[in-house]
């Protein structure tokens, strides 16, 4: 039998109702770590829990965007189960495809409210309890290939992941001094549950087999097909204890997506509907 990576661990995972905090959801459990799945669709998140089993895993409504939710979640996690090993900031949204001449500032607040000012919530109270605790912990962030490139996403989406991975390696410097390691996961495409909206055009969801064609067409590596379990994997090893010596990294997971490749995504939108 593999090893049990994250054997006795305490998670808590947001945006785990769906896709890659999902699969990060099971891929903890099925590592010996219980998990706390926190999201705001409660019925689906009730659906995760379901399947991997109330024992190893329960769900807590929280929107990301209220601090007072996220410090709840935090307290709620250390008084079920004792402790806080691990926290996996994942919840985001994508926005919709508008260019800059078009921004709408109303959504660009919202998603910067939830990717960026959620992850820094969250990254402010799972620390403020390990270092209470003296927890030497892990806190892992997912931001995205357009954390570090442009022209891969929308402007807003593309300004919160450069604003959230600003966000892990400055919280990695404080948090560092108390052996608490904050980093981040980087995926490019995965199909998951996020929906993106084209305005005036029409609202679509990411489908699975157009996402991963274009997502191999660009990798260079042979017979990449990115699912969200690859992302689940790097988050995990982040937050084992295999990566003890990795502070405020950003591991990217993009099946080596050259440097020169541009998907401007209104470009491959268009060629969806
Ligand atoms: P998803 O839509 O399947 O999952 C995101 C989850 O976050 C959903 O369950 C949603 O309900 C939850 N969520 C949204 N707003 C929230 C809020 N305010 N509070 C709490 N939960 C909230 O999409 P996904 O692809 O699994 O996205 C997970 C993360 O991965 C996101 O941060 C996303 O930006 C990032 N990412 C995704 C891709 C991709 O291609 N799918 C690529 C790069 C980065």
């Amino acid at each position: 039998m593999s090893k049990r990576r994250l054997e006795g661990k305490v998670a808590i995972i947001t945006g785990a109702a769906s896709g890659i905090g999902e699969a990060a959801a099971r891929l903890f459990v099925e590592n010996g770590a219980v998990v706390v799945v926190v999201d705001v669709q409660d019925e689906l998140g009730e659906k995760v829990v379901a399947s991997i089993g109330p024992e190893r895993a329960c769900y807590k409504h929280c929107d990301v965007r209220d601090e007072k939710q996220v410090e709840e979640t935090v307290a709620y996690a250390l008084e079920k189960y004792g402790t806080l090993d691990i926290v996996y900031s994942n919840a985001g949204i994508i926005g919709s495809y508008k260019g800059i001449l078009d921004l709408d500032m109303a959504s660009f607040d919202n998603l910067i409210a939830v990717n960026v000012a959620g992850g820094a919530a969250v990254i402010k109270h799972a620390g403020r309890a390990m270092v209470a605790r003296n927890i030497r912990g892990s806190i892992v962030c997912t931001a995205s290939t357009a954390a570090t490139r442009t022209g891969l996403a929308a402007h807003a989406y593309t300004v919160s992941k450069h604003a959230l991975l600003g966000v892990v390696r400055s919280a990695s410097r404080e948090l560092g001094m108390y052996g608490i390691r904050v980093n981040c996961v980087s995926p490019l495409g995965v199909a998951t549950g996020m929906s993106c909206t084209i305005p005036g055009i029409k609202r679509f969801r990411l489908d699975t087999e157009f996402v991963e064609t274009q997502m191999a067409a660009v990798s260079n590596l042979k017979g990449m097909v990115l699912k969200p379990k690859d992302i689940a994997e790097g988050a995990m090893f982040l937050a084992s204890d295999e990566s003890s010596c990795i502070n405020g990294h950003n591991l990217i997971v993009d099946g080596g997506f050259p440097e020169t490749s541009n998907i401007y995504p209104i470009e491959i939108a268009k060629t969806i509907i």
